[in-house]
C-alpha cells in the first residue's frame, strides 16, 4: 500500500483556542489554533510557557488529542480498507461462473469525538515579539512566562 497522509484540523475551545500540554512539567496551556496550525508560518518547536523548555511540537499535544488523531487514523484506514474489499467482493461475485463467493462486512468506524475543546478560565497573552497569541493559565507564584512560539518573556 502507497504512504498516505491523512490531515486534520483541531478546533479550538469558543475563543479558538487548543489546550496543549508541556511534556517538561505537565502544565497545560493553550494556543490559537488558526496560529498553530498556520500554513503560512508552520509551527516545529514550541517553547512551555511556564517552564520555558522547548521541544518538537507533537510533543505539546494532550493524550486526549493523540487519543483522537489516532480514531481519525484508524478510521480512514477502514474506510480505505471497506472501499477496496467492498470493490473486490463485487467483482468475484459477477463472475458468474466463479464457485466462489466473496462476502464481505464492512469494518466498524470508531466513534470520533469532536475535536473540541472546552472553555476554561486561563488568561489571554499576545506576545510583544511574533504577535501570537497563547492561553496560560496564570498560577499564583509564577512570575513570569513565556512566548511558546518565540520563548521570549511576557510581561
Ligand atoms: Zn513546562
Ligand atoms: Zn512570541
Amino acid at each position: 500500500m502507497s504512504e498516505v497522509s491523512i490531515s486534520f484540523t483541531i478546533q479550538g475551545d469558543s475563543e479558538g483556542f487548543v489546550a496543549l500540554e508541556c511534556p517538561f512539567c505537565e502544565s497545560e496551556f493553550k494556543v490559537n489554533a488558526g496560529e498553530f496550525q498556520s500554513d503560512d508560518e508552520p509551527v516545529t518547536d514550541l517553547f512551555c510557557p511556564y517552564c520555558g523548555l522547548t521541544t518538537d511540537k507533537d510533543q505539546f499535544f494532550t493524550k486526549e488529542l493523540v487519543e483522537q488523531v489516532e480514531a481519525i487514523a484508524t478510521n480512514y484506514i477502514y474506510e480505505q480498507l471497506n472501499k477496496s474489499f467492498g470493490k473486490m467482493a463485487k467483482k468475484i461475485n459477477s463472475r458468474s461462473k466463479s464457485v466462489i463467493k466473496m462476502s464481505y462486512k464492512p469494518l466498524k468506524k470508531m466513534n470520533v469525538q469532536e475535536l473540541k475543546n472546552k472553555d476554561t478560565v486561563e488568561e489571554i497573552f499576545v506576545c510583544s515579539c511574533c504577535e501570537k497569541q497563547e492561553k496560560v493559565l496564570f498560577l499564583s507564584g509564577v512570575s513570569k512566562v513565556y512566548c511558546t512560539y518565540c520563548g521570549v518573556d511576557l510581561p
